[in-house]
């Protein structure tokens, strides 16, 4: 392992597990959390709002320089049309780009009495912290995905129709899969984590297995 701060690397498609897993991790290990999707959602969201087109490249980068702590911060973050923002400004380089500098400062100096921190993304061990002590891909099928993804909207109120969201997850996948600029794939040396058939309890305990032997047991000295 690299010395500094340790970094948890969760990466893997839309509604596998990550955010959940992620924040478990974080409480349990006392680290810091990042969920870099709310970066893109931020900026699309923005580019929604100024009336632009997510697909826009100028729109996109000009959205991702101006984004700040604010940002992070609105209810509708979440909202299908703001996802599907999300993953079509992830597709610019520039915007990239421009979020990366953020991610890396944040992982290099976790805020005051985290011992690290636990980032969720699509390219956290392949780009934006290609040596992190522990890199971890979780992943579930696209129907156990999408199963998920419908019944936490249900939960919300919000109406929803399994087939349209199995539609949007495999469109998502291929659209985050297939992207040139740091498109969602598993680094060479993550663990990967099914979790197709795993609650989330059981995914935990999967994932703090695989750091203590990454780790020696301690994960955080
Ligand atoms: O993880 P979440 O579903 O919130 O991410 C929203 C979108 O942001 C993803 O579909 C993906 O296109 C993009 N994203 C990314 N790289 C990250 C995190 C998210 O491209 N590290």
């Amino acid at each position: 392992m690299t010395s500094g701060p340790l970094v948890i690397a969760v990466d893997g498609p839309a509604a596998a597990g990550k955010g959940t897993l992620s924040r478990r991790l974080a409480d349990r290990l006392g680290l810091a959390y990042l969920d870099t999707g709310l970066l893109y959602r931020a900026v699309g969201r923005r580019v929604l709002t100024a009336g632009g087109d997510p697909s826009d490249a100028a729109a996109a980068t000009a959205a991702a320089a101006a984004i700040g702590v604010a940002d992070l911060d609105h209810p509708d973050l979440r909202d299908e049309r703001v996802t599907d923002a999300a993953s079509k400004v992830a597709a610019v380089p520039e915007v990239r780009a421009a979020l990366l500098a953020f991610q890396r400062s944040f992982a290099a100096a976790p805020p005051p009495g985290a011992a690290g921190v636990v980032m969720d993304g699509r390219d956290i061990g392949t780009v934006v912290c290609p040596d992190a002590g522990v890199k971890i891909f979780v992943t579930a099928s696209p129907e156990e995905r999408a199963q998920r993804r419908h019944k936490e909207l249900l939960g919300r109120g919000t109406a929803s129709i399994y087939a349209r969201v199995l539609a949007d997850v495999i469109a998502r996948d291929q659209r985050d899969s297939e992207r040139e600029a740091a498109p969602l794939k598993r680094a060479a040396d993550a663990f990967v984590l099914d979790t197709t058939a795993l609650d989330a309890d059981e995914a935990l305990a999967a994932a703090l297995r695989h750091i203590e032997a990454v780790t020696g047991g301690d994960p955080c000295r």
